[in-house]
């Protein structure tokens, strides 16, 4: 688009940080709306696919998150009874190259942040978006008692929890999911650990341990690790009342080399209760409003693809408005250039959750006889690697990033 566009922000997670960046780079107004007094990241690690590194590659910011990272080639699993290998997907089938990495959720936020300073992109801060309006001279965004704008567009980054969602008509929203986790930050221990690799230990779809490695937060700082322990927010409590040595008592009878990792775990305060919804917009956005990341889908984070999407659609979104004439027309075009990939990983993420995170006795079982059975038969391999990576449907074409930013391997 030709002209300059006046446009709102509302959030400072991956997907609102990025989407400013790719904006105001192409020449448009832009300022980020946040409800924190000083916005800082909720969590802990996370692993950023091959899609979104070629994303943060097109922001200039891949090789500052790789030196602060930890490369990822591997996502395996035992079941702690048996100590038979259940999952084992390696990213080597789509080329030697391709990987992902594990990040310190607050990594991720520091680089883009630092990126939205440095281009000196207005950010707004203590500002807890309620709702918009539309006058006949733009977009506004309500906060209790206030008003901002007027704005040619609005970019709803605010998460799985969006009020702006439901104030534009969506309704429903997300459903909440059974089962969510605690996570902790923790040295990386290399006893036991392969430091390439997610490792998870299982029993049933019940229990599920996971430690991933998630590099520094500085260059000189201490290599960290992801610590999660699978859990029905609705049993917090219990566990918590029942006390700290109890619940690593638990952990130690599914995976005693977990030890380590537990001392640095001696109150629940060191850990994040994480809850986990699913839900899809059919489409994603309204008159003046886009709506991207976990605020136009989200999910458990069992495939891992969360902040990759919300980068994904801030790519997808500032194309779409760098083509189109119209902000009808961007809108309409950036629906279209998500609309299968989201849908996809939507609807492979809901299926494939009860898997690893239910009470059912017999998917775990099914998982563990395909997973041992077929996972090593050609072209399975690569199917899961390209389904862990993000790549299947080729979202990055979809977008039009230029092909120099695609995995190495998948150029052609
Ligand atoms: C435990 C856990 C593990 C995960 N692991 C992975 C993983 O391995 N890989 C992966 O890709 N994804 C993972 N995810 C998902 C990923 O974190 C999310 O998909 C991603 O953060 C979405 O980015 P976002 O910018 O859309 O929203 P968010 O990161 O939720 O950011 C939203 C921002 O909006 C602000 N905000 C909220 N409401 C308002 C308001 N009303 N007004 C103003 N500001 C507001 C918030 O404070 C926040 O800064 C995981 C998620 C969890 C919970």
């Amino acid at each position: 688009m030709r002209k300059s566009l006046e446009i709102a922000i509302v959030g400072a997670g991956p997907g609102g940080l990025s989407t400013a960046l790719l904006l105001q780079r192409s020449g448009h107004r832009v300022t980020i709306f946040e409800r924190f007094e000083t916005p800082h990241p909720v969590g802990s690690g996370l692993m950023l696919q091959p899609t979104g590194l070629a994303v943060l590659d097109a922001l200039g910011l891949r090789s500052e998150m790789a030196a602060l990272g930890a490369r990822v080639s591997r996502l395996t699993g035992t079941d702690s009874r048996s100590g038979r290998k259940v999952l084992d997907v390696s990213y080597r089938p789509l080329g030697r190259n391709i990987h992902a990495i594990g990040v310190h959720r607050a990594t991720l936020f520091d680089v883009l942040h630092n990126a939205v300073r440095q281009q000196d992109i207005r950010l707004v801060t203590d500002f807890t978006a309620t709702g918009h309006t539309a006058t006949a001279g733009g977009h506004w965004l309500e906060s209790d008692g206030r008003r901002e704008g007027p704005f040619d567009l609005i970019v709803d980054a605010s998460g799985a929890r969006s009020p702006l969602r439901s104030s534009a008509r969506f309704g429903g929203g997300p459903k909440p999911l059974e089962y969510g986790a605690i996570w902790s930050t923790v040295p990386w221990i290399d006893g036991g650990f392969d430091r390439e690799a997610l490792t998870q230990r299982y029993r049933k779809a019940s229990v599920m341990i996971g430690v991933l490695p998630i590099g520094r937060r500085t260059l000189d700082g201490p290599e960290l690790a992801a610590f999660f322990w699978s859990l029905k927010p609705d049993d917090y409590e219990t566990v918590r009342v029942r006390g700290i040595a109890a619940w690593h008592a638990e952990v130690l009878s599914h995976w005693p080399d977990a030890r380590p990792h537990l001392d640095n775990m001696s109150s629940f305060d060191d850990m994040t209760l994480a809850r986990y919804a699913h839900g899809t917009m059919r489409v994603p956005a309204d008159e003046g409003i886009a709506f991207i990341g976990d605020s136009a889908h989200c999910t458990s984070p069992q495939l891992g693809q969360g902040a990759n999407m919300a980068l994904l659609d801030a790519a997808a979104l500032s194309a779409a408005i760098e083509r189109s004439t119209s902000i009808e027309d961007a809108l309409d075009l950036y629906c279209r250039m998500r609309r299968w990939h989201v849908r996809f990983y939507q609807f492979m993420s809901i299926a494939l959750t009860p898997f690893y995170q239910s009470d059912s006795a017999v998917l775990p079982l099914l998982r563990d006889i395909a997973i041992s059975s077929g996972a090593k038969i050609p072209p399975i391999p690569w199917l899961l690697a390209g389904l862990v990576s993000g790549q299947l449907l080729n979202p990055l074409r979809r977008i039009g990033l230029p092909p120099a930013l695609y995995p190495e391997e998948t150029r052609q």
